[in-house]
C-alpha cells in the first residue's frame, strides 16, 4: 500500500550492519536512498509494498530504531487522499454538507406502536432519519435481543408512512441481505467495529455505513476499520463517536467530543457523535448535542422513546418526545451560529 518508508538505524550502527539492512532492503525490492546524520543514518526505501513483501520484519533488527511508513496507513479515508470534505448521500439526505442531519429513535424496535409514534414525532421534529435496533448486542444474553426481521419489517413501514431513510444495526454476516433490504444506513455497533470480516461484508452492499467507535478503541484504529470500507469499495463511511472506556465510572461511557476536530482533520468524512450511549442518561443529552454542533459535527444519533420508563433497552438514556422536540428547538440557534442548519421537520 505503501510506496515509501522511513528505516533509521541506531546510533553508532558499524558500516558492514548498514550495509547488510540496506542489502535486505534491495533483496526485498525496494530502493534504498541513505541520508548520513551526525549521529544516525536514515534510509528511505522506495517500493510498493502491494508488490513486495512487508519491510515490517527489518523492526526485528537489532541495529533498526524504526520502520515507518511515509503515507498514513489510513490512506483513503485520510485528507491526502481526499483534501476537501466529503458528503455522504443516502437518497435525499446529504450528511457532511451545511446541514446537520438528526438521526433519531428508539434504541431497539419494541413494536408497531412504539415505533410509529416516535418516527412521526421525530420527523415532524426535524429528523432526516429514523433509528431503530432490530438486532440489539446486548451485554448480557438474557436482555431483549431484539425484534430480529420483524423488527425491519416494521422499520420499513415506518419509512414508507414518514419518509424517514432507516438506520439499524447490523450483528452478523448472517444477516447483511436481510438488513441491507430494509435500511437505508448499516450501523456497525461499538461491539463490532474491528469486525473486519462484518464490516467488508457491510461494504459490499454499496449501503451507507455508520461506523461506530469501539469501547476501547482509538483514533487510529478506528480510522483504519473506516478505511476497510472504502479498499472495498464504498465511499460512504459515517465516523460515529459514542463514548469510550476510561477509568471514569460515573457515566456510562465517557464521551470524547475531541474526536470530532481530530476526525475532521485527518479524514474527509462526516463525523457523528451519539450522545445516548456516549453518557448513558437522558439528562446528559442535550448539553452533549450542543457541545458537538459547536465542535463541528456533521450528524447527531439520539435515542428517542414515547415512553422511556417502559423501554426495552437504555431506558435512562432515551429522551421522551417532547424532550425531543425542545431540544431540536434549543439547537437550532446554535447550528446556524456555525454556519448550518437543521431542517424544519414535517
Ligand atoms: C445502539 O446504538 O443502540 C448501540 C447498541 O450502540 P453502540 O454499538 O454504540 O453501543
Ligand atoms: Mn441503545
Amino acid at each position: 500500500m505503501f510506496d515509501s518508508m522511513i528505516i533509521v538505524l541506531k546510533p553508532g550502527t558499524p558500516p558492514r550492519e548498514e550495509k547488510a539492512v540496506i542489502a535486505e532492503i534491495r533483496r526485498l525490492g525496494y530502493r534504498p536512498h541513505v541520508m548520513r546524520g551526525v549521529e544516525r543514518v536514515v534510509i528511505g526505501a522506495i517500493g510498493d509494498e502491494r508488490k513486495n513483501p512487508s519491510l515490517d520484519p527489518l523492526r526485528a533488527w537489532a541495529q533498526v530504531e524504526s520502520v515507518t511508513p511515509v503515507q498514513k496507513r489510513h490512506k483513503l479515508v485520510s485528507r491526502e487522499a481526499h483534501p476537501k470534505p466529503s458528503t455522504v448521500r443516502v437518497g435525499d439526505v446529504e450528511i457532511g454538507g451545511s446541514e446537520i442531519v438528526v438521526m433519531a429513535g428508539p434504541c431497539s424496535v419494541e413494536g408497531e406502536t412504539q415505533l410509529m409514534v416516535t418516527a412521526e414525532a421525530v420527523a415532524k421534529a426535524g429528523a432526516r432519519v429514523l433509528r431503530g435496533g432490530a438486532f440489539k448486542p446486548r451485554t448480557s444474553p438474557y436482555e431483549f435481543q431484539g425484534l430480529g426481521e420483524k423488527g425491519l419489517k416494521l422499520l420499513s413501514k415506518a419509512r414508507k408512512r414518514t419518509g424517514l431513510k432507516i438506520i439499524t444495526e447490523l450483528l452478523s454476516e448472517d444477516h447483511v441481505d436481510l438488513v441491507a433490504e430494509h435500511a437505508d444506513i448499516l450501523q456497525i455497533g461499538a461491539r463490532n467495529a474491528q469486525n473486519f470480516q462484518l464490516i467488508i461484508a457491510a461494504a459490499k452492499t454499496g449501503k451507507a455505513i455508520l461506523l461506530k467507535r469501539g469501547l476501547s478503541m482509538t483514533i487510529n484504529e478506528w480510522l483504519l476499520a473506516g478505511e476497510y470500507v472504502l479498499a472495498n469499495g464504498n465511499r460512504n463511511v459515517l465516523f460515529c463517536e459514542r463514548g469510550i472506556r476510561t477509568f471514569e465510572t460515573y457515566t456510562r461511557n465517557t464521551l470524547d467530543l475531541g474526536a470530532i476536530p481530530i476526525l475532521k482533520n485527518e479524514s474527509h468524512l462526516p463525523v457523528v457523535i451519539d450522545p445516548s450511549q456516549g453518557g448513558g442518561r437522558a439528562d446528559l443529552v442535550s448539553a452533549f448535542c450542543k457541545g458537538a454542533v459547536a465542535m463541528g459535527a456533521d450528524s447527531l444519533l439520539i435515542e428517542v422513546h414515547p415512553n422511556p420508563k417502559e423501554a426495552w433497552s437504555d431506558g435512562a438514556q432515551q429522551l421522551d418526545l417532547g424532550g425531543f422536540a425542545q431540544l431540536m428547538q434549543d439547537l437550532r440557534p446554535l447550528a446556524s451560529a456555525v454556519g448550518r442548519s437543521i431542517a424544519s421537520g414535517t
